[in-house]
């Protein structure tokens, strides 16, 4: 070796040891398939706009008065967490927790930042004043909370970054900043955007890349921790706003770094994932959140073991869902297979997975993944609210007889199971599902639209909303008028200042057995193509033809689909008042009144009118078959969604 060989080796010795980073390969990423828009450009019209005004008059825009001592616990500011905290007493019963009380310390930074994120996200979208001025105080008052070196958190200096087992260092960040960055979307507030990227830098710092182990946790219930690898929703997010392909390769490290190490939550390990014979077993919201992160890292680094793993993810999850979309989630999964009576699906677990479909179709261009977030909340999301009453279901089964605390009624030996029953705020469980269904409808209208680098726009997610983009540097807006699901119409409305070209894709849902339109168009994967000059007003009108399809759960029990909604049997029930937060907003429990259930015929007859299926079941009480009448899961109560 010469003197200049020589020479040059040390110092690219040396630049690994400083630098680690610039000399490793950079890996070839995968190419994704769409671009998310800001958010903001979709809005809800229609009755999800109603929808989400009587939330935001309802458990959406009060949960702070309802429990203001969890959200206003200072615990991003003057109350951050010091080596000498004690577990908060967060009102809740403790019961069917994991081990460990460690997480009550960092829980109430997710209960406020998820009901912030949720409420930011409301008011912008519906343009509510009122709203809009106190989202501003609260900027205000969070940005004022960083330190000088970036930190943004809850952990005093002693303790952050810092830690060997159960910690929120992470997750209390991501739940925080998701809500920041769909302000500084909606706004362009650069300051709002520096500080994240301050904030985010001072994460990289404390935990480098490759040199550290956010992961590291100890042996005991990590669940703060497990949760924190959502971060990866953060670094995604701002590698698509700034361009920076730092986001992306630390984003690749702590999926790494995650895998590597113990967890509680191992459902997404990559060995885990690669072993045949293992089966989902942790708490559900981590499983179904965890698809996302392994999509960023699938995605990002090009790993064919990770495109692999990915699939087999994707197919597990797939096992796990009811009729109704419904993940399991009761809380653990605990390697069961979905079923329309039993297993049983948390709020936060729907929201999870809604969530992480929206981002592999955005990645992958996934089809079924498109019409997987339609069937979840159309059905198991829209089926767990109160029909009549501002609340939600903690936990619900696609059949529900019972909403008086237990699964269907069951006495759960060792348990006072009380999450099966309607509150707007579920606190003697944990204020979890009610934040985030304050936030799965805003995430759910991001998925309405998305762009493809040839100037499409495409309609992935079908619901009644009003697009605002920009295309070849002209402004267009498109209204999508219809009263989807509830019938199956469209009129696309769309708006430009003079006419332009572009492509609009339009999903074909596949239950559609024919499309009627006068225009012409073109079918590509799945998705009806104009490819035309648009004129500055110019109408689509289009109408998807549906019939009534008869489908098999994964336990092989059938059930009845038109469209994109589920039907049910509803079961008249009565009402017994539980605790009352403030008027208005109280917890119900619903018992059945007579109790009947169905059994499948053969010869049904099943037949769709007016918003209602009729079909011929066997009444299991009388053995008579009977002339029924379903209606859509979202409007029910108690039903049954599956027969044998
Ligand atoms: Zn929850």
């Amino acid at each position: 070796m010469n003197k200049i060989q020589n020479k040059l080796t040390k110092i690219s010795l040396l630049l690994m040891l400083i630098i680690p980073n610039m000399v490793e390969a950079q890996p070839i990423r995968l190419q994704e398939k769409y671009q998310r828009l800001p958010f903001g450009s979709i809005k809800p019209m229609g009755w999800i706009k109603d929808q989400m005004k009587k939330d935001m008059a309802g458990f959406v825009g009060n949960l702070d008065k309802l429990v203001p001592d969890l959200i206003n616990d200072p615990i991003y500011s003057t109350g951050r967490l010091h080596k000498n905290s004690k577990i908060k007493d967060l009102g809740n019963l403790k019961s069917g927790d994991a081990a460990g009380d460690e997480q009550y310390k960092w829980w109430n930074s997710e209960t406020q930042s998820n009901w912030w994120d949720g409420y930011i996200r409301n008011a912008l979208l519906l343009d509510d004043q009122p709203a809009i001025e106190k989202v501003k105080q609260r900027i205000t008052n969070i940005l004022a909370t960083q330190d000088q070196d970036g930190y943004l958190g809850i952990y005093d200096k002693e303790l952050r970054y810092k830690f060997a087992s159960e910690n929120g260092e992470l997750w209390s960040k991501t739940t925080l900043y998701r809500g920041l960055l769909a302000y500084y979307e909606y706004t362009h507030d650069d300051t709002v955007l520096r500080a994240l990227i301050r904030a985010v830098d001072n994460v990289m710092e404390n935990y480098p890349i490759n040199h550290s182990q956010p992961f590291y946790s100890g042996n005991d219930f990590s669940g703060g921790v497990a949760h924190g690898l959502t971060f990866t929703d953060i670094l995604d997010r701002l590698h698509q706003i700034t361009g920076n392909p730092v986001y992306l390769n630390y984003a690749c490290f702590l999926y790494t770094n995650f895998s590597n190490n113990h967890s509680s939550e191992k459902d997404a390990q990559l060995k885990n994932i690669l072993d045949p014979a293992y089966k989902f077993d942790c708490h559900g919201a981590h499983t179904y959140e965890h698809l996302r992160p392994l999509i960023v890292a699938t995605f990002s680094s090009g790993d064919p073991d990770l495109q692999k793993a990915l699939k087999i993810y994707c197919d597990r999850i797939r096992c796990s869902l009811t009729a109704t979309g419904g993940p399991i989630g009761d809380e653990w999964i605990s390697g069961r297979k979905a079923n329309g009576t039993n297993t049983g699906y948390e709020y936060c677990s729907i929201h999870e997975l809604t969530d992480s479909y929206s981002l592999l179709f955005q990645k992958s261009g996934n089809y079924a993944a498109a019409e997987a977030i339609e069937t979840i909340f159309y059905n198991a999301a829209q089926g767990s609210r109160n029909p009549d009453h501002s609340s939600i279901a903690y936990l619900k089964t696609d059949n529900s007889y019972e909403m008086a605390g237990t699964r269907n009624g069951e006495v759960e030996v060792d348990k006072k199971q009380t999450r099966y029953k309607y509150s707007p705020v579920h606190q003697d469980v944990a204020v979890c599902c009610a934040p985030n269904a304050g936030r799965i409808t805003p995430y759910f209208l991001q998925s309405c639209w998305f762009t493809e680098r040839d100037n499409s726009l495409v309609a992935s997610v079908l619901a009644p909303n009003v697009l605002e983009t920009k295309l070849k540097g002209q402004k267009v807006k498109i209204e999508e008028i219809t009263d989807y699901p509830y019938n199956n119409l469209f009129e696309f409305r769309i708006f430009s200042e003079k006419p332009i070209q572009f492509k609009l894709k339009i999903r074909k849902p596949t239950w559609a057995v024919l499309v009627k339109t006068n225009e012409h168009y073109q079918i590509d994967n799945g998705f009806i193509v104009f490819d035309r000059e648009f004129e500055k007003n110019a109408r689509i009108k289009i109408e998807f033809l549906s019939q009534v399809e008869i489908k098999k759960d994964m336990n092989c029990e059938r059930f009845f689909k038109y469209g994109a909604l589920v039907f049910a049997t509803p079961f008249a029930g009565v009402e017994q008042k539980g605790r009352i937060y403030a008027e208005g907003f109280e917890d119900r429990m619903y018992f059945p009144k007579n109790m009947t259930s169905y059994e499948f015929q053969e010869r049904n007859e099943a037949n769709y009118s007016e918003g209602k299926i009729h079909v011929l079941l066997k009444n299991k009480v009388t053995g008579k078959v009977e002339k029924v009448e379903l209606i859509p899961v979202a409007k029910t109560i108690l039903r049954q969604v599956t027969f044998k």
